[in-house]
């Protein structure tokens, strides 16, 4: 089905407007603006291969300075302005987020806008200190990046010689905080494939579900190959030749993950099939970098500069009809058009919009 421009996708049949003035805001193929993923900063303490290759982000590399990214104040009136467009969560993400200097302050300021979930997605290296203030300033929940619970894959894959048992105690510092944890592995065929059963089984039976991400060909850095990717499909058949699976409903429209439910009972698994399977058609994602520009995709090639406006003395009003603007016109749909071609196109780098 085709859809008509600036009206609501047929598949959004709980769509309100989110108490915001006004109609409902979609993009140009019917989309709403759901989800806001807030990078907090463009740093990180990993090396991943896939993300921040050392070759690129070297010593040398130039990070932004301190003044290009936004501040706190700034964060948060943009976020208030999103939610009065209808977002319903943030996400707090990098880089690496936690190494943002007082980020349960940020977390806290967030909270005051009403009815919207705060999510983080992280590495988990700083859980143990911070998952608890972070709970008490009113995370909602969190989800760890962790590609491989076998020792030397993980140190070879974070490419800091970083071991696993203090991510591993990083999430088990969550839990104890409180905080709903999800696992998010990005699969890279040849590189953690053969520990991927491992992964699974060592979180089946807890409450933390594993999501399973597809490699992909974000930014221009990470050398990706599409014989890189394993099918999620595959991953699914080899996890069910271990434990029997079978498929659950998503929990709402615009869900990325397909979940799976172990036939035993132990918990479920997701995998996300950002390439094989794309999902473009329910992404309701606005990204707002470190230094504040908004991305209407993933694999965007360019941003809406709303620090400059924002400094410079714009009104809500103004910065409002910027954002709406820009989402309205919004038509991306890169991982359904991947091609062969498609990889080479140069786009926004993961580190600095945070996935
Ligand atoms: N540093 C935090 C972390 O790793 O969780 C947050 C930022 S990181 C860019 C967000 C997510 O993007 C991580 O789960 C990471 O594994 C994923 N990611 C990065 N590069 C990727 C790629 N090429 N393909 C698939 N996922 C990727
Ligand atoms: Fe850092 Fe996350 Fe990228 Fe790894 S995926 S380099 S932890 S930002
Ligand atoms: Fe959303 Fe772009 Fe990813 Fe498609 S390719 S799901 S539009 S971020």
């Amino acid at each position: 089905m085709t859809p008509v421009a600036g009206t609501p996708h047929p598949e959004w049949d709980d769509l309100d407007n989110g108490g915001a003035e006004g109609s409902t805001l979609v993009d140009a193929l019917g989309r709403p603006m759901r989800d806001l993923r807030i990078s907090v900063t463009d740093r990180c303490n990993f090396r991943c291969q896939y993300c921040m290759p050392k070759e690129i982000f070297g010593a040398n590399f130039a990070f932004l300075p301190r003044s290009a990214v936004l501040t706190f104040e700034e964060i948060t009136r943009l976020a208030r302005l999103f939610a009065a467009q209808g977002v319903r969560k943030f996400r707090l993400t990098g880089g690496e987020p936690t190494l943002r200097a007082q980020l349960p302050t940020l977390v806290r300021v967030l909270r005051e806008v009403p009815d919207v979930e705060i999510a983080m997605t992280t590495n988990g290296t700083m859980l143990k200190t911070l998952a608890a203030p972070l709970r008490e300033a009113g995370l909602d929940r969190v989800t760890v990046s962790l590609d491989s619970v076998d020792d030397a894959t993980f140190r070879a894959m974070n490419d800091m010689d970083f071991p696993v048992a203090l991510v591993l105690e990083g999430i088990e510092a969550a839990a104890a905080a409180g905080l709903p944890v999800k696992v998010n592995a990005v699969v890279r065929r040849g590189v953690n494939d053969h520990t991927l059963l491992d992964l699974a089984g060592r979180f089946r039976g807890t409450p933390h579900t594993v999501r399973f991400i597809e490699f992909m060909d974000v930014g221009t850095t990470n050398g990706w190959k599409l014989d890189e990717v394993l099918p999620a499909s595959d991953l699914v058949r080899m996890i069910d030749g271990r434990w029997p699976l079978e498929p659950v409903e998503p929990n709402y429209t615009g869900e990325v993950a397909q979940r799976y439910r172990y036939r035993d009972g132990a918990g479920e698994v997701g995998v996300i099939t950002s390439v094989t399977q794309p999902f473009c058609g329910t992404c309701t994602r606005m990204r707002l970098s470190a230094e504040g520009s908004i991305y209407t995709c993933l694999f965007a090639a360019g941003g809406i500069d709303l620090r400059e406006a924002m400094r410079e003395g714009a009104s809500d009003a103004a910065l409002t009809s910027l954002i709406a603007g820009t989402w309205r016109a919004r038509e991306d749909r890169y991982s359904e058009l991947r091609s062969q071609a498609t990889p080479d196109l140069r786009k926004v780098e993961m580190s600095y919009i945070g996935g």
